[in-house]
């Protein structure tokens, strides 16, 4: 018996770089200016064009996590507060507020929507509470009308980590134009848009960006930019805090400013491509990934799947036989709660976080990018199908 011929690993995510784009990083190259510098400023300037708001403040730094840590700081989180997040995330939501000597207090989350759950937030608060960091997990926004109000109640400020959350909207408006103090998007190679790696901070808070800015850059209060093309003597410069090396090269913003052109298309194709994955997957023992409310857009950075108590294959099995089909796959994410180093901080227990124990123990990550065919999506349901047979 001969086996059929194997069709190419399909990878679990790969990233959409277009000519426009190499081209534009080229540029970048021969241009002499390779740092921050004028396209990490059109990047700023588009991005806050996106997102529609002219009263916004973005300012382009090298990760999420940096993104982050800046708005935290600029915050004043710092020993003896307490933040409020989700178990349910990737580490970086939670490590920035260790290298601010704060502590992190995790919550579980809502089964359904695989977010925070607004009122364990509103449980978990302490005299000692100073913010809360929601994530809009997968693309799908938190609950932010809920999570908004407490904080206007307690007096604390909010920071949503919105790593998966472009283009994502709430109550109809974008991720990053909501009434919290800052946000922060991800450009990490796997993102829906990429600079490789980057992130951007956006906020109202006109001081806050000028704080974020002098921190993404040693803590100097005029850039090598600013100062290189002053024309005055322009050499002099002083330092007023010890700030970080967190600044978006330009060559990381020539990509940036090309995805975001596209980032309306992307998320239309990653759309179709969730209802397909939803069509060719129904009647199957399995949960599909919640869907945005009507009128609301969900960015499907993942398309996370729940094998059903009906499944008869536990989780790793299903994985391993994905992969044996040569479809990649991933698990988003091992909950915070089970890392050593948050359980043994915090002295965290799987029963304290039911839903999303409960979630990690079932869920797989399906391959969700737009450079998938259709076929491509076929071929992983038709896999899916076979690797939940008994
Ligand atoms: C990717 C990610 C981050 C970190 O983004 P970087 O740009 O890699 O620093 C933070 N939070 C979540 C939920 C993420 O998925």
């Amino acid at each position: 018996m001969t086996s059929p011929p194997s069709l190419p690993f399909l990878p679990f995510a790969l990233p959409d770089i277009g000519e426009e784009e190499i081209a534009e990083v080229v540029d970048t190259l021969r241009s002499g200016w390779i740092t921050t510098g004028p396209k990490a400023m059109r990047f700023e300037k588009a991005f806050g064009e996106f997102l529609g708001d002219p009263s916004l403040h973005c300012v382009a730094v090298n990760s999420a996590t940096a993104g982050l840590h800046l708005a935290l700081e600029a915050l004043g989180v710092g020993p003896g507060d307490e933040v409020i997040t989700t178990t349910h995330t990737f580490t970086a939501t939670a490590e920035v507020v260790r290298y601010l000597g704060a502590d992190v207090k995790l919550v579980d989350i809502d089964s359904a929507t695989l977010n925070i759950d607004p009122a364990l937030v509103e449980a978990a608060i302490t005299p000692r509470t100073k913010a809360i960091l929601p994530v809009h997990y997968a693309g799908l926004a938190a609950d932010m009308p809920a999570i908004l109000t407490i904080a206007q109640r307690h007096g604390l400020k909010v920071v949503e980590d919105a790593a998966h959350a472009l283009p994502t909207t709430c109550s109809g408006a974008l991720v990053g134009t909501l009434t919290s103090d800052a946000t922060v998007f991800s450009f990490y190679a796997n993102k829906t848009i990429t600079t490789g790696e980057g992130g951007m901070l956006v906020t109202r808070d006109a001081a806050l960006a000028q704080r974020a800015k002098v921190m993404r850059l040693h803590g100097m209060n005029r850039d090598a930019f600013d100062r290189f093309t002053a024309t005055v003597p322009s050499w002099y410069y002083e330092v007023v805090a010890p700030g970080f090396k967190y600044n978006l090269t330009d060559i990381a913003a020539a990509l940036g400013l090309h995805q975001l052109a596209k980032a309306r298309a992307f998320q239309a194709r990653r759309d179709a491509i969730a209802r397909m994955y939803d069509t060719a997957l129904a009647g199957l023992p399995v949960i599909t990934p919640p869907h945005a409310r009507a009128g609301d857009q969900h960015a499907w950075h993942l398309y996370v799947l729940r094998l059903a108590d009906a499944a008869r294959v536990p989780r790793d099995a299903f994985i391993e036989r994905l992969f044996a089909a040569g479809i990649g796959c991933s698990v988003h994410y091992i909950p915070l709660h089970l890392h050593p180093y948050w359980r043994d901080r915090y002295g965290l227990s799987a029963a304290q976080f039911p839903h999303s124990q409960r979630a990690y123990e079932r869920m797989v990550s399906l391959p969700l990018y737009t450079r998938m065919s259709d076929a491509d999506v076929q071929r992983v349901a038709d896999a899916v199908r076979a690797a939940l047979a008994p």
